[in-house]
């Protein structure tokens, strides 16, 4: 892989001459990322920063939590800078994709904002959609107190977590079901009780399942038919798609298996909106018959207007049920954001819900730090997402394995510098470290300073194998070797990683 690069970077090379000068070294490190292929539209003739490299913003590096096998990639485009920073000058597209590189990125654990379905059927109901009335509790005895309150003839009693399948979930406490029908508010009570505290595992979640912190007491509704319906971002249709089945409920993947003739699609798009036609066909494709038909497209234009307005990338509504009364109602809801509209949508951000993340990866973000935990033991010090996967196939190549990496970003202060190697040295499976810095907004001699403070309090125990490149990197050399420090120093990342590989193979 690496020959191939070496050999197909000097055709492309002519055409983007600019782009060569002022990568400088940086250039190798993305294209070590395996196959790289940079399609410049229009040269740059200053100065530059690749904002598609610079973190995950323009550069999608994605794998669905827990996708195990899932094919997943990497890919990235960016506007090209002049120093000011604000004057877009060319466009580079670049794909990366790697067998290696992509079997890291499979572990992946990249979270989209995912909010718990009590709040998604918050913003449905703010936004004209028909869900159940409900409330949520997070003790027994609240949901006691708010099943008393909704004065319902029947109720439903839901436990709240980010995955799926919870009406077939099992939790630790031994009760079968996330989800519970019952008329008599003391048996929500009791059920609250059996929920609350414990694990809940489905289909969608790790084996031991997830911790319920919060349970939602709703109105039960009796359903006719249920049906499925989705909204998503869909990269093959370019833009947004209606995804129905008259067949939903159950697990909508076994249906587009055993019967793709039920599942309906409808491509929207973007500028005209999703038009009326479309609509009355998807709602009479799941099924909805006379009155109902309207009431289906109407909701399904609703739901629609919120995908756009809140920045969705996906809303998948599972059941989208009838009810013999003649209602069309929203049972379930999910919700996915896309991460890059969170400057617009602060208040929806504001309720994201990390009790679910790992708690390395609060504490990393809580520093601006990007955390991403691997299998391996050599923990990974890097800028950038390009970088970052660079560095996890060089240590494979090098017969290693990375334990994590973890992402300064640019304009990187000291102080994180030190809180970034107080989260990687925290983990146990960590053998070594291997910092491989890049600068070019970040100034190598706040990296070199940050990592010999925090070498000297943290009191580091585990080989650290440094490779610095690019801006001040004298300077940072001479802080380095001035520290007495037991640091190895590289000359660049092959020899890191070849430095690294072999102090954990020594120990
Ligand atoms: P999921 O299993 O995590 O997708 O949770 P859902 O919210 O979809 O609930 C699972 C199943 O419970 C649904 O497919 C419905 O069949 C059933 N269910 C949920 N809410 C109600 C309700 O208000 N009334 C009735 N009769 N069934 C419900
Ligand atoms: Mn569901």
């Amino acid at each position: 892989m690496y020959k191939l690069m070496l050999e197909t970077w000097p055709s492309i090379r002519g055409s983007c001459v600019q782009l060569w000068d002022l990568w400088g070294g940086g250039v190798w490190h993305v294209g070590l990322v395996s196959l790289f292929l940079l399609l410049p539209v229009s040269p740059c003739a200053r100065p530059a920063s690749i904002s598609g490299l610079s973190g995950y913003q323009g550069c999608d590096l994605w794998a669905p939590r827990n996708s195990g096998g899932l094919p997943c990639g990497v890919s990235g485009g960016g506007a090209v800078r002049d120093e000011a920073g604000d004057q877009s000058r060319g466009t580079i597209l670049l794909i990366l994709a790697s067998g290696i590189g992509v079997k890291a990125v499979q572990l992946t654990p990249r979270r989209w904002l995912n909010l718990q379905e009590y709040q998604s059927k918050k913003l449905m109901s703010d936004n004209g959609v028909k869900v159940q009335r409900f409330f949520v509790a997070d003790s027994a005895n609240e949901a006691l107190e708010a099943a008393k309150r909704l004065n319902a003839k029947e109720i439903v009693l839901k436990a709240q977590i980010l995955a799926g399948g919870r009406g077939k979930g099992v939790f630790s406490s031994g009760l079968k079901g996330g989800v519970h029908l019952t008329k008599d508010p003391q048996v929500v009570g009791q059920l609250a009780k059996q929920m609350i505290g414990y694990n809940l595992a489905t289909k969608q979640t790790p084996k031991e399942g997830v911790k319920v912190n919060k349970v939602m007491v709703a109105e039960a509704l009796d359903i006719s038919r249920e049906t499925y319906l989705a909204i998503l971002m869909d990269q093959s249709c370019n833009g947004p798609v209606l995804v129905g089945s008259p067949q939903g409920g159950v697990d909508i993947e076994e249906v587009a298996a055993s019967n793709p003739e039920l599942i309906f699609k409808e491509e929207i798009d973007i500028i005209e909106g999703i038009k009326d036609s479309q609509a009355q066909r998807m709602a009479e494709n799941l099924g909805f018959l006379g009155p109902l038909k309207n009431q289906a497209a109407d909701q399904i234009k609703k739901l629609y207007n919120l995908f756009l307005k809140i920045d969705a990338t996906q809303v998948e509504v599972n059941p989208f049920g009838e009810t013999p009364g003649g209602q069309v109602v929203c049972f379930d809801a999910k919700i996915n954001f896309d991460d890059n509209a969170e400057f617009r949508q602060k208040d929806i951000f504001a309720m994201d819900d990390k009790s679910e993340n790992e708690p390395i990866e609060n504490e990393a973000a809580k520093y601006d730090l990007k955390y991403i935990g691997l299998d391996g033991n050599i923990a990974c010090f890097v800028n950038g997402a390009g970088l970052a996967m660079a560095t996890c196939d060089i240590i494979f190549l090098n017969g290693g394995k990375p334990a994590n990496f973890l992402d300064l970003g640019g304009g990187v202060k000291e102080a994180q510098v030190y809180q970034a190697f107080k989260l990687l040295t925290a983990d146990p499976k960590v053998e070594a470290i291997l910092v491989n810095i890049f600068g070019g907004i970040v100034n190598c001699a706040i990296i070199a300073n940050g990592i010999t403070k925090a070498c000297q309090e943290l009191e580091l125990k585990v080989p650290l194998v440094v490779r610095l490149e690019g801006t001040n990197v004298h300077e940072a050399q001479n802080i380095l070797s001035n520290s007495g420090l037991p640091i190895t120093s590289a000359v660049d990342l092959e020899d890191a990683a070849k430095k690294s590989v072999a102090s954990v193979a020594k120990k």
